[in-house]
């Protein structure tokens, strides 16, 4: 955490990075830390201003490919996110965010150059992947089953430095078989809806990332609920 004491939580892009919810994440992070009593500070860059390389999570939602592509850009124009995770900062990404930090991707037909921060790449599939996912968690991470929505025309391919984040039961993630990736404490996945709020063990392995720290537990009753249903309708 930064020298105040504070958690700086930084919302990448809002302008160009936010469609399906995924600025749940952001307030779904504010209210687990304020339920622990870590003062908190959100901070949302617009891709007309400087990125601060002093957060201690950044949130990158997903976009169309145009927004994605020129998002690309300015990010590696920018800098201060490569500097923020030289400095060990937390980055959770999701769909046009995620795959815009491998080698690759591919929007409105052409390769566009990644910010090279998780070693994968990305090309199109033969469909568009529309519906529920579901998947089982890398067990080093030590959480439950992954779900949520995905609605996407990429696949993505990791390369060996990065670790599949789920082995999926439901959907078609990464390429039918993984979904998401994780390296260090930057992870990625295709998981829109917003995905915190579906997976709040994955918003507390963020928030213990970024504090270093063990949290106090949170009764989870009606996520957990909500898993339960999700993952027994989408098994049927
Ligand atoms: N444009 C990307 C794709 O279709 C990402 C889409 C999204 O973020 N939902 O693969």
């Amino acid at each position: 955490m930064s020298t105040e004491s504070r958690l700086r939580l930084v919302w990448v892009y809002p302008d160009l990075l936010s469609t399906y919810g995924d600025r749940g994440n952001l307030l779904i992070l504010e209210h687990r830390a304020a339920l622990r009593g870590l003062p908190v500070e959100c901070i949302e860059v617009r891709s007309d201003q400087p990125m601060p390389a002093d957060g201690d999570i950044y949130l990158l939602g997903g976009g169309e490919d145009g927004p994605q592509s020129l998002a690309a850009q300015r990010l590696a124009a920018d800098g201060g996110l490569h500097r923020a995770v030289d400095r060990g900062a937390v980055v959770f990404a999701v769909c046009a965010g995620y795959q815009l930090l491998g080698h690759s991707f591919y929007a409105k037909g052409t390769q566009c150059r990644g910010l090279e921060m998780l070693d994968l790449h990305s090309d199109r599939g033969p469909t568009r992947a529309v519906g529920e996912i579901a998947g089982e968690i890398d067990p080093r991470l030590g959480l439950p089953p992954l779900t949520g929505f995905e609605n996407h025309g990429g696949r993505t391919h990791l390369g060996p430095g990065a670790h599949p984040l789920a082995r999926v039961t439901t959907g078609i993630g990464n390429d039918g078989q993984t979904e998401g990736a994780w390296n260090g404490r930057i992870l990625g996945t295709y998981s829109h809806g917003p995905a915190l709020a579906r997976n709040p063990d994955l918003a507390d392995l963020l928030l213990r990332w970024a504090t270093g720290g063990d949290l106090a537990p949170i009764d989870d009753t009606w996520p957990d609920r909500l898993r339960r249903e999700r993952l027994a309708a989408v098994a049927r």
